[in-house]
């Protein structure tokens, strides 16, 4: 296997920020990727796993090996009258699985499409939209564990999955190269339409019986119209994540802001639309040489052409800081930061 050294990220983050890695190796095969943990060379090394790069800030070059994740599949491994289970390589493209399964009727992930990134990643936050997780359809993954090599095996009970949360992003980090994922999806629809503006968008589009493939085109209209593509802007997404508080601080910050964003959930709790606290502390649109926040949408931070990783570390510091003085409000990132 070949272990590259001092290779450029640019390409490889859809912040597109310029730094580099000093160890740099692909892997399409679990075994390769076994041949590439037990070289010598990089025995020590901090580890970077890397898919599509779409919820990560690169803050500095990296000093270790950045392992780029190219395993491939789909594979139907069981089938019942009611599901399908079908094992994903951790390298396939997240979208280009949705359209796998819209192609064979398998429901379930219809609201993730256009989610960008792969396979692979997508427990590590439990990727979610418009009402849907994708803890509601995982079955399992397989992961290879740095230490001895071995792989293991994690089910949806293991796994800790919460509201952008895995136990991957926390307690494991970088410990587990996860290889595959198994996706239990259904062969019996069950349409989950009331969120955001689904129904509208579905409304418009004329729809006489709804279907998965009606679902995804309508959540792909919306996303299309709404988000900043990385394609031309440089961006990782949500930035924040939507803070969760109890219901009798959200009332209470109703009083003096009547038109506040917040919607209720379990516990007495409610989850505040950080897009909307930070439009309301000004920072919507604002721009510090090339990092700025997106003019449309004030939860994704953007790199308008050479920005540094530490300045839009430092832009989000700034916002962080003044939503919570206006809001008593403390946001945490989304996106990890290297
Ligand atoms: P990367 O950015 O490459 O990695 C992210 C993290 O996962 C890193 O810590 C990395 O080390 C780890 N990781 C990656 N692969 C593996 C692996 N095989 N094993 C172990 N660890 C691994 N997210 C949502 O949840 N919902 C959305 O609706 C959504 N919309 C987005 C829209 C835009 C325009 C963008 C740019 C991002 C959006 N995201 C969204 C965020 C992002 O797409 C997801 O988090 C996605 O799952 C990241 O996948 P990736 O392959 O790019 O991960
Ligand atoms: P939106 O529909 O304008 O809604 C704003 C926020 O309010 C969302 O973040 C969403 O929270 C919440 N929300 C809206 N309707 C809700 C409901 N019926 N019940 C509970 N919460 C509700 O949001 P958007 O920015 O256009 O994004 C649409 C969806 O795509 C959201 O689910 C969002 O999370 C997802 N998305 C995620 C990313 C990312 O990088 N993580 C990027 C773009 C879009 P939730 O975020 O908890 O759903």
């Amino acid at each position: 296997m070949t272990i590259q050294e001092n290779i450029s990220l640019k390409p490889f983050n859809t912040f597109g920020i310029d730094v580099a890695a000093k160890y740099f190796a692909r892997f399409d095969t679990v075994d390769a990727l076994q041949q590439i943990l037990q070289n010598p060379a990089i025995k020590g090394y901090p580890l970077l796993i890397l898919g599509g790069g779409s919820n990560i800030l690169l803050t500095a070059n990296f000093e270790g090996l950045v392992l780029k994740n190219e395993i491939e599949g789909i594979e139907l491994i069981q089938e019942d009258a009611e599901h399908v289970f079908l094992k994903v390589g951790a390298g396939v493209n997240w979208h280009q699985f949705v359209l796998y399964c819209l192609a064979h009727d398998y429901a379930g992930i219809e609201n993730l499409a256009l989610i960008p990134g792969s396979v692979g990643a997508s427990p590590m936050q439990n990727i979610g939209a418009y009402g849907v997780e994708i803890k509601d359809v995982f079955h399992s993954l397989e992961a290879v564990n740095r230490a001895d090599l071995n792989t293991v095996v994690f089910y949806n009970e293991d796994c800790a999955f919460g509201y952008r949360e895995s136990i991957f992003k926390n307690k494991c980090r970088d410990q587990f190269v996860i290889t595959s994922v198994t996706f239990r999806l259904n062969k019996v629809p069950e349409f989950k339409t009331n969120y955001g503006a689904i129904q509208q968008a579905l409304d418009d589009m004329g729809v006489p019986k709804i279907n998965i493939q009606d679902i995804a085109k309508a959540v792909m209209q919306i996303r299309n119209s709404k988000l900043p593509n990385p394609k031309e802007i440089g961006n990782a997404g949500s930035f924040f994540k939507n803070p969760e508080i109890p219901l009798a601080d959200f009332e209470f910050l109703q009083h003096a802001y009547p038109d506040i964003v917040g919607y209720p959930i379990a516990g007495n709790m409610v989850k505040v639309a950080a897009g909307w606290m930070i439009e309301k502390a000004g920072w919507k649109g604002y721009r510090e040489d090339d990092a700025g926040c997106h003019s449309k949408q004030a939860l994704v931070l953007v790199n308008h052409g050479h920005a540094t990783g530490t300045s839009i570390f430092a832009l989000s510091e700034k916002i962080i800081a003044d939503v919570h003085q206006q809001f008593g409000i403390y946001l945490h990132r989304e996106v990890n930061i290297y």
